[in-house]
């Protein structure tokens, strides 16, 4: 067993009021510079949408990700005939007009306009060319416009849904809609480190964050295709790719990243996991129906006495096993088993999680109101208002089951919660639905608290990085050795 640390995060669905503040916060601190203005480490999609870039999720198109051939893994972007061919001509490459061209407006012109008629108006003008443009497009362009024929029905994962579903869905008076925030996932097996031809990302090995080392960048833009979720930008000014770096100066003096901190909802949690990175890629590489299973089944307890053992023996320092046991994504991933990575059948085995949204599942089950009753409640799931089948495909490879494990475990902590404070459910039929729902009162609580009550100090579990000691040369160098998890060679940054 190879025990690593991971700063993971979880975001609960529910929770997420789709303001886009922590886009906002990302940007005005990472990527509000020349070159980087069309990236948003961190962006907000409604759902269903085409997202950012435009149909981001289409890998039939983009090529990101694994696939499996036979029982091994390959890039789907490249293999060893065209991986140098691509890196002249990339057919999968997102463009501009799948971003979109960055604007300004021209607000001098409300000061300096000559006098006339007409009110002085700030005309938008693009940030790379300076001339004026016509917007068509922008980083949420879809944004709360769910049931729109020009976004929310191109959106992929509808692919598989019946036409009685769809219809549903996009029924206009009742139109249905998520937020979906993204950032770099932090994968355990990034197709993006595995596709530099430069050598120039690496997944840090003291907490799992991968980064981009700008000295080794040679622009090829490799990554930029390899990653699905589309989260490595190249920075046309400097020539370099860029992506989130899940804030981590501010990891290493224990402040919140940016994102985290400035979000309204509070639908954040950032804590450690410790997972064996010696079954990535067998893990990897069963099944989709399987991923999910296959995923937790290499996150590890943290408080087995052999894990600690291994953890201390890979150079984890006794905070860091502090801070995996106290994990408030531990909970959510292992122990309630609320929290999912987001399309995990793209085999990177993302290191983020989330608790996918009950409120708009149950609309529809008691026709928009909150059940009265609640006999039967369960089966309602079928007919969600937004179907099972589409939160499957975003959240457990398809995997119907997975999904509805976690809506009765979710549903039965809300009527848990009512039964308490309104009294107005029966304690036989509470308990039932508790049963079904695999869940204790000790633990119908302790969701409710840690999703509800939760304070910054239980939201946010994670020890300075120490990252002297890391890129000390006493450290193990087992830990920082660094792998993708297939054996194929990554660097690790070993010193300033
Ligand atoms: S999401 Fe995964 S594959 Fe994409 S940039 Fe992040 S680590 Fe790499
Ligand atoms: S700041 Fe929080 S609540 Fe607002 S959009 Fe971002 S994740 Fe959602």
């Amino acid at each position: 067993m190879d025990i690593r640390a991971q700063v993971s995060m979880v975001f609960h669905l529910d929770k997420c009021i789709g303001c886009h503040t922590c886009s906002l916060a990302c940007k005005n601190v990472w990527t509000d510079r020349p070159g980087a203005e069309y990236m948003w480490w961190n962006n907000v999609e409604t759902k269903p949408g085409t997202g950012f870039p435009t149909l981001w999720e289409d890998q039939s198109h983009y090529k990101g990700g694994w696939k499996l051939n036979g029982k091994n893994l390959e890039l789907l972007s490249q293999n060893k005939l065209d991986a140098f061919i691509k890196l002249f001509y990339n057919p999968n490459q997102p463009g501009l007009e799948d971003y979109y061209e960055p604007w300004t407006y021209q607000y001098e012109n409300l000061f300096t306009a000559p006098e006339g008629d007409d009110q002085p108006t700030a005309i938008p003008v693009s940030q790379i060319t300076g001339e004026p443009v016509d917007i068509v497009a922008g980083p949420n362009w879809d944004d709360d416009l769910s049931g729109s024929p020009l976004y929310a029905e191109n959106d992929v994962n509808l692919d598989e849904l019946t036409d009685e579903e769809r219809e549903q869905l996009f029924e206009i008076e009742r139109i249905s809609m998520m937020y979906l925030p993204r950032i770099c996932n932090h994968c355990a097996n990034p197709s993006c480190v595995a596709s530099c031809p430069s050598g120039a990302l690496y997944k840090r090995g003291e907490d799992g964050i991968v980064l981009v080392n700008q000295d080794m960048c040679k622009g090829w833009r490799a990554c930029v295709t390899a990653c699905p979720y589309k989260k490595i930008y190249y920075n046309w000014k400097t020539g370099k790719s860029e992506k989130c770096i899940l804030c981590y100066p501010k990891l290493e003096t224990g402040q919140v990243p940016n994102c985290f901190q400035s979000c309204v909802g509070r639908i954040r949690y950032l804590g450690v996991l410790l997972y064996d990175a010696d079954r990535i890629a067998a893990c990897m590489s069963v099944p989709n129906h399987a991923l999910i299973e296959s995923q937790r089944s290499a996150i590890c307890d943290p408080y087995d006495p052999k894990i600690i053992a291994l953890a201390r023996k890979n150079g984890i320092s006794e905070e860091f096993i502090d801070a995996a046991q106290k994990s408030p994504i531990y909970k959510y991933v292992m122990k309630w088993k609320l929290a999912l990575p987001l399309h995990i059948e793209y085999r990177t085995m993302p290191m983020l999680f989330y608790v996918p949204p009950l409120l708009p599942v149950m609309g529809k089950m008691d026709n928009g109101h909150y059940a009265n009753t609640i006999d039967g409640f369960f089966s309602g799931l079928e007919s969600a208002r937004l179907p099972i089948k589409y939160l499957a495909n975003l959240f457990s490879a398809g995997n119907v089951e997975i999904i509805e494990y976690v809506m009765k475990k979710l549903i039965a902590v809300r009527y848990y919660r009512r039964s308490l404070d309104m009294g107005d459910i029966d304690l036989v039929q509470i308990n039932r639905m508790m049963r079904e729902g695999n869940v204790s009162p000790e633990e119908a609580e302790e969701i409710y608290r840690l999703t509800a009550l939760a304070t910054v100090d239980q939201r946010f579990v994670i020890p300075p990085l120490q990252r002297e000691e890391a890129i000390s040369e006493t450290c193990n160098p087992e830990l920082c050795r660094g792998s993708c998890g297939l054996g194929v060679p990554v660097n690790v940054e070993r010193g300033p």
